[in-house]
């Protein structure tokens, strides 16, 4: 794990922090730690007696607004937090130290309902029917547009779960440039690291005529707070979810990977029950 030192979208090193918490169930999966009462039988001179968890900080960007935990997992990190995601090692930890995860994950693990919106936002800007696509961390692949007309149908996720039918796994080296009609990144960019690798890894599946679709939340600190000193000190804990974009962030983030964008919405949508917010993006290489 590293503590990143300028904006993970638009790269600017004007940043400002406030300290944050590591939830508890990242810091558990992650790195083993636990949270833990600190008294004095601990017999420390200058730490006051007191319930302890991971500290970490959220860094704000001055230019382009984008909200982020310090933290950038390796990895080895990566693998330890989304091996077989939501599987049962995975949700029996979970469902400990966040009572109540157990009854949501199963409406979780099917993902949302809502296809038939992000096909039709999709669709203007295809070229063909029947399209080939790869869907970039697309877990099982339930939740791929098109999967039902598409010639192809290659997902290449971390996760390692069992696929749909029809679905092919692929590596990052089976990956060629321009054998997609269709690259999907939805619900991925939120999770990693490094947000401009990813996407150049990502863009080097694609050629002119590819289309890129990115999907991402909207998330609700970002909507219902305008202004940076506010989002700031509200965003004081972390969960799975590292990066917290900006209309402004995505912008940056897409111009300094190669990538243009064609069209860009918001949408409510409802998963596991719940509404949330999630930025629809349709791109190409610029
Ligand atoms: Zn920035």
């Amino acid at each position: 794990m590293k503590i990143s030192h300028a904006c993970v979208a638009c790269h600017s090193t004007r940043l400002r922090s406030r300290s944050a918490v590591l939830m508890p169930f990242l810091a558990a999966r992650i790195f083993g730690w636990q949270p833990t009462t600190i008294t004095p039988e601990w017999g420390l001179r200058d730490i006051d007696a007191g319930q302890a968890y991971s500290l970490c900080a959220t860094l704000m960007c001055d230019e382009c607004g984008m909200i982020f935990l310090d933290m950038r997992f390796d990895a080895d990190e990566m693998d330890a937090l989304y091996r077989d995601y939501r599987g049962a090692q995975y949700t029996e930890l979970r469902n400990r130290i966040e009572p109540g995860y157990a009854a949501l994950n199963a409406m979780l693990r099917e993902g949302g309902d809502y296809t038939a919106q992000v096909e039709a936002f999709i669709r203007p800007h295809l070229t063909c029917d029947r399209p080939r696509v790869l869907d970039w961390g697309g877990d099982t692949g339930a939740n791929t547009p098109f999967r039902a007309e598409a010639v192809r149908h290659d997902v290449y996720d971390i996760s390692q779960r069992t696929l749909v039918e029809g679905a092919t796994a692929v590596t990052e080296d089976e990956i060629s440039p321009g054998a997609y009609d269709l690259v999907v990144l939805a619900n991925v960019l939120e999770h990693v690291s490094h947000p401009t690798a990813t996407l150049r890894l990502v863009t080097s599946a694609m050629d002119q005529d590819t289309l890129l679709y990115i999907e991402l939340p909207y998330e609700d600190l970002i909507r219902h707070h305008h202004s940076d000193d506010e989002r700031l000190a509200l965003k004081r804990h972390w969960h799975e979810h590292i990066n917290f974009f900006t209309p402004d962030s995505l912008d940056h983030l897409l111009r300094n990977t190669g990538l243009q964008t064609v069209n860009r919405t918001t949408k409510a949508v409802t998963v596991a029950g719940r509404e949330r917010h999630v930025f629809l993006i349709a791109a190409r290489l610029a």
